[in-house]
């Protein structure tokens, strides 16, 4: 009989443990099935973020969804001193959503909380020079983004990368970026694919806009990505992510190839934002 309770328990929590990320979103669409940003907050993104404001309808419902779901489970803390408003975490919330418009949740599974602090920040770092000798100071930050699932960003930054937002900047999406490559466990500007075929075509297509990237820096000729990008793989990735949202046109101009496979993996179409 014991035997028969026991078996029976270990079959419900396998069951339990197999099926838990379908249950856990079944339990979430009951809870925000009915949930709808209020007036004030969608005046708010309409006034803060040019994106938002150009959306279809229904976009915008996918958007406002995943707000009111990443708001309801992530933290938000506040740094230096500076007072977490609602419409901060709100404005942070729908930048960091607009990536994964076409995602299913948990949005960011590894992302926990989110610090802010007012402006550039201070952080220590560690250099080493030619000879080995391992130095530390202070380095001045706009954010950060940890394997962990912490994210550091400057309030002031977040404003600037909406209020100019064909520029190529936006640090929300640059360090969110930085999060769905780190959701393989590396942080090499590779992230979650589909397919074995797919990391190849990745590698192909990524590894020589990268190099062309390097080399038109290198030579001071004009270039669509910015040239932060050419630092490392991480960094284009991120790099490449925010001129996807930003310059969809000129990139796609710029090369076709990779605007197509950055289409193929956010799975939407920035130009018609813009
Ligand atoms: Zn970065």
């Amino acid at each position: 009989m014991i035997n028969g309770l026991l078996i029976f328990a270990l079959a419900i929590f396998v069951v339990i443990y197999w099926r838990w990320q379908a249950l856990q979103n079944w339990l979430w669409n009951k809870k925000y099935k009915n949930a709808v940003l209020n007036s004030q907050q969608k005046e708010i993104l309409l006034r803060c973020m040019p994106i938002y404001k150009k959306m279809t309808d229904n976009d915008r419902a996918k958007l406002e969804r995943h707000i009111i779901w990443f708001l309801s489970e992530k933290r938000f803390l506040g740094r230096d001193g500076l007072k977490l408003t609602p419409a901060m975490k709100l404005i942070v919330a729908a930048d960091a959503c607009v990536l994964v418009l076409n995602k299913p949740w948990p949005l960011y599974k590894n992302v926990k909380e989110i610090l802010l602090y007012p402006s550039a920040y201070y952080a220590p770092q560690s250099t080493r020079d030619s000879a080995g000798l391992v130095s530390y100071h202070n380095a001045v930050r706009l954010g950060e983004s940890w394997p962990g699932g912490t994210l550091v960003l400057s309030w002031h930054d977040v404003l600037e990368g909406n209020r100019l937002p064909s520029d190529g900047h936006n640090l929300v999406f640059h360090e969110f970026a930085h999060q769905l490559d780190q959701e393989t466990g590396k942080t090499t500007g590779t992230p979650l694919l589909k397919t074995p075929n797919a990391y190849k075509e990745w590698a192909r297509v990524f590894s020589r806009a990268f190099v062309q990237l390097k080399s038109h820096v290198a030579y001071n000729m004009p270039h669509v990505i910015h040239s932060y990008g050419a630092t490392n793989e991480a960094e284009f990735f991120a790099v490449l992510t925010e001129t996807f949202l930003e310059k969809p046109a000129q990139l796609r101009q710029h090369d076709p190839e990779i605007y197509r496979m950055l289409v193929d993996y956010y799975q939407f179409d920035p130009i018609v934002w813009h």
